[in-house]
């Protein structure tokens, strides 16, 4: 536990250790003068409602006025945001955060003409404003992307009525999270130190990790018996939640909810199904891995309140920050000089916040917009698993830089669906480079089951939760009532597939469902999935020398969202249409499981 008491203040951090957001604004009023242009620009923009079917010129001029509004609407939401996190009682930055977050919604609200009067006009109308245009050509994948909306957009009348209806479409949703993040009651269970403790969800993440077994299992046991007393209203808010996205799909126009939310990003539905295909053909690996897991730990059940102790201690390796900078260029190397030049870039220049310090935001992050540095935000603590964030987060800002300055503002970001890979690919080239160079056993352990965990609670993990999520749409669209008893009864059914035959199926897992918010995000999870898979496949591609494979990975990494994020991926070597790229990534997997088993068999 960190000592709350022993934290610095924010001005006791020396400067080297913070970011420099001078660089986007100088001071406070910078900011304002920029807070009040953006009111403007919006302002501008709202002036071409209704003109830009009118001319070619209008059209155009329409379309950069919004972009140049939302690119400064940006850096103004982003300094205020990152400024706040710094210290998060902070009076001052909450207020800017509060009117950047008032100003956005308000933009929101007086640009939302501009997509449908673009997605409205006719084919004809649209070739001929190109032609007159060809400025217009810049836009082109911007344009073809909203016009395959063409045909799941009403007409305005009936469109308004489904927009005003937003939030009750929501409801399902908001009352599960009120329910479950601070309605619901939880027990009081025992805690390594012997001391009582009540549960909430945070705190059963960290005692489910306890290597006191007692504890574990207090903990789910004691957490279950809540969801179980509200299994039914559980199954109420999530059934409604399900019913919004097919009926929204159905209105849309779309076959199912799986295919709309799949069109959004243009992913052809069977990379979906692929992935639920491959996995269920790969399960024995994970069976395998379960039943080391049994055997390391000693038991003679294992249950499923054993599945997240780590099989490994936290070796004795430190890094302070510097080292872990050191560390991290020299397992990045193998992606090439210019792509340590961005390393270095982001190490040298204050874009990294890096100490904890009073009321800063926790955990990790990178962010930034268009027109700012990729900033990371840490909570530094000198051990190898704060490498790993290291070089996650500098995969994400890596990934930023180039994206940034490779393509048009328009272009100048990328889908969820691409964002993970380009962290995770970096995680496994430390892994590589660290298997490569460390020779103590208990190291060498820890890091292949950094992995294999990874591996796990991703692939694995998050494919359940996509097969789960496909049945609950699927069942409701063949209107199979979803009471609590049927989706206990599928969860447990799938959970036993999943872990197999060494684990016991303890009856509180069938209830996980009931607990999951993943479940009301309509087909999101998977990409967790798909992201990691084909990050283990490019790092493997690119460790093992193939030809071309740096310069079609930094080509992804520069091609933001210029075309559909399937091809871009096709272009960097994996087809993600195909099984191939997750083959290869069970190959690392099974090679990592055996590197794992061997190591442990021989000491
Ligand atoms: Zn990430």
């Amino acid at each position: 536990m960190t000592n709350v008491q022993q934290l610095p203040e924010r001005d006791q951090v020396p400067e080297d250790l913070t970011w420099d957001l001078a660089l986007i604004y100088p001071d406070d009023q910078a900011w304002e003068t920029d807070f009040q242009q953006v009111k403007q620009q919006a302002q501008v923009t709202a002036d071409f409602q209704g003109k830009l079917s009118q001319s070619a010129t209008e059209l155009y001029q329409g379309i950069v006025a919004l972009h140049n509004t939302y690119r400064h609407l940006e850096k103004v939401y982003v300094y205020a945001s990152m400024k706040s996190d710094q210290d998060t009682n902070n009076q001052t930055y909450l207020g800017l955060v509060a009117r950047a977050s008032s100003l956005a919604t308000e933009v929101a609200t007086s640009l939302a003409f501009v997509e449908p009067e673009i997605i409205a006009l006719s084919d004809d109308k649209l070739a001929e404003f190109v032609q007159a245009e060809p400025k217009l050509n810049e836009y082109q994948h911007y344009l073809d992307d909203l016009r395959e909306q063409k045909g799941h957009v009403l007409d305005t009348a009936s469109e308004k009525l489904v927009t005003a209806a937003t939030e009750v479409f929501g409801a399902s949703r908001h009352t599960f999270n009120v329910l479950n993040n601070s309605d619901l009651e939880f027990p009081f269970v025992v805690n390594e130190d012997g001391d009582p403790v009540q549960l909430s969800n945070g705190v059963y993440g960290a005692l489910i990790e306890s290597t006191n077994r007692d504890v574990r299992k207090g903990a789910f046991e004691g957490l279950y018996s809540i969801y179980d007393q509200f299994q039914n209203t559980l199954a109420q808010t999530l059934t409604g939640e399900i019913k919004s996205h097919n009926y929204l799909a159905k209105v849309h126009h779309y076959p199912n909810a799986r295919a709309a939310a799949m069109a959004a990003n243009h992913i052809p539905e069977k990379v979906y199904d692929n992935l639920v295909t491959q996995v269920n053909q790969h399960l024995d690996l994970l069976h395998r891995y379960v039943a080391l897991r049994k055997k390391l730990l000693g038991v003679d059940e294992l249950h499923m309140y054993d599945m997240y102790v780590p099989l490994t201690g936290e070796p004795s390796l430190t890094y302070d920050f510097t080292a872990a900078k050191k560390e991290a260029k020299q397992a990045l190397a193998i992606l090439g000089d210019d792509y340590l030049s961005h390393v270095d870039e982001i190490f040298n220049n204050r874009y990294i916040d890096v100490v904890e310090s009073k009321g800063k935001r926790s955990g990790a992050y990178s962010g930034g917009a268009y027109d700012t540095a990729p900033y990371e935000l840490l909570n530094w603590q000198d051990n190898i698993s704060n490498l790993y964030t290291l070089v996650h987060e500098t995969g994400h800002s890596v990934h930023s830089w180039y994206t940034r300055h490779n393509q048009p503002y328009q272009y100048g970001d990328y889908p969820i669906f691409l964002a993970e890979i380009a962290s995770t690919t970096n995680e496994n080239l430390l892994t590589e480079y660290l298997l490569k160079t460390q020779t103590d056993p208990t190291v060498r352990a820890y890091l292949l089951n950094y992995y294999l965990d990874g591996f796990k609670g991703t692939v694995y993990r998050q494919t359940q939760f996509a097969e789960f999520e496909h049945f609950l749409h699927t069942a409701d669209d063949q209107g199979i009532p979803l009471t609590a008893d049927t989706l206990s009864q599928q969860y447990g059914e799938i959970n036993a597939r999943y872990y197999g035959e060494a684990v016991i199926s303890d009856p509180e897992i069938s209830l996980e469902w009931a607990r999951i918010p993943h479940f009301y995000m309509n087909y999101y999870v998977y990409q967790y999935a798909t992201g990691f898979a084909a990050a283990s496949t490019l790092a493997n591609g690119i460790t093992q020398g193939h030809p071309q494979a740096v310069e079609h990975y930094l080509n992804y990494l520069k091609s933001g969202n210029s075309q559909d994020p399937i091809v871009t991926m096709q272009q960097a070597g994996v087809d993600m249409t195909q099984p191939t790229y997750l083959t290869d990534a069970f190959a690392v997997f099974a090679k990592r499981l055996d590197e794992l088993e061997n190591l442990l068999k021989s000491n």
